[in-house]
């Protein structure tokens, strides 16, 4: 089999597969920049970065180094289960296969444009299974108010004046009741929401927060979700670094969007089919062999 056969046959297998050959995927961001000013909770210290060293050395080869400092939870970030349970896993345990999960987005910007306190109900992930088809097991399931495009106002995104008492905020959270279904019916791996907490910050028992993270699932905060994220086809990650005895930690948190999918073009993946084609390649290369 010559050279050139071989990686045709190759070629053809892959794309089969559905391997993005000389296509790549689509990525992202779902992260806001840390900075002086970036949102964290009052009484969490701020992100604060300051430069050690920065400067040409004898030999001529400019140096920069940083030093940074903050709060856990600040900006876009992850909690871990140590977060709510005491002497729990920590990010330095947290595995790392619960943290990258087919993703969907519920859209709900509608609901909170409307109620700045809405929590989103069981109903509604059941409306958005009926338009964009089940959510896979053990997803990354988004939330999206709408509200990522307040992130740099504070007094918009908190619906208050008072940003050093938490007890004024209002902000749209998703239901114990919805959040409960999809752990029981979908296996939910990791929750995300473009606000500061997927809990109402006027409960303070966080039903949530000490419902998930004793199962391990990982609870995203302050996402950027963008509007041009399409409401599912698309895989999400987000690794925190491995903190000793962390709680939580900003996180850069991405989509890498499954194109192929996205545009329509249909995916061979039959095993059977494969095999067919496998079998009719390997055929005419051996004929072409023979025949020269
Ligand atoms: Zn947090």
């Amino acid at each position: 089999m010559t050279g050139s056969t071989l990686m045709s046959l190759v070629t053809a297998l892959m794309s089969l597969w559905g391997f993005p050959l000389g296509q790549a995927y689509m990525f992202v961001d779902l992260s806001h920049v840390q900075n002086m000013t970036t949102l964290y909770w009052p009484g969490v210290p701020t992100f604060n970065r300051t430069i050690v060293a920065a400067g040409t050395s004898a030999n001529g080869i400019w140096i920069e180094v940083g030093a940074f400092s903050s709060g856990e939870h600040g900006g876009t970030h992850i909690d871990v289960p140590r977060h709510f349970i005491e002497n729990g896993m920590d990010l330095k345990d947290f595995p790392l296969e619960r943290t990258v999960a087919e993703g969907v987005v519920i859209d709900c910007s509608a609901e909170a444009e409307r109620n700045a306190d809405y929590a989103v109900t069981k109903e509604k992930i059941e409306q958005w299974e009926e338009k964009h088809g089940r959510i896979p097991n053990e997803a990354a399931v988004l939330f999206r108010f709408g509200y990522a495009k307040k992130f740099w106002e504070p007094e918009k995104y908190l619906n208050t004046q008072q940003l050093d008492d938490a007890t004024t905020y209002h902000f749209p959270s998703v239901s114990l009741e919805a959040v409960k279904w999809l752990v029981k019916s979908r296996n939910l791996k990791m929750i995300g929401m473009d606000v500061p907490s997927p809990d109402p910050p006027t409960d303070l028992t966080y039903p949530v927060h000490r419902l998930v993270l004793p199962l391990n699932i990982m609870i995203m905060e302050n996402v950027n979700i963008v509007p041009s994220l399409p409401p599912r086809n698309f895989r999400l990650h987000a690794a925190p670094i491995r903190i000793e005895n962390g709680t939580g930690v900003q996180t850069r948190i991405y989509a890498m969007l499954y194109e192929r999918m996205n545009d329509g073009s249909p995916r061979l993946s039959s095993p059977l089919f494969v095999s067919f084609v496998v079998c009719l390649s390997l055929v005419s290369a051996v004929v072409k062999i023979i025949s020269q």
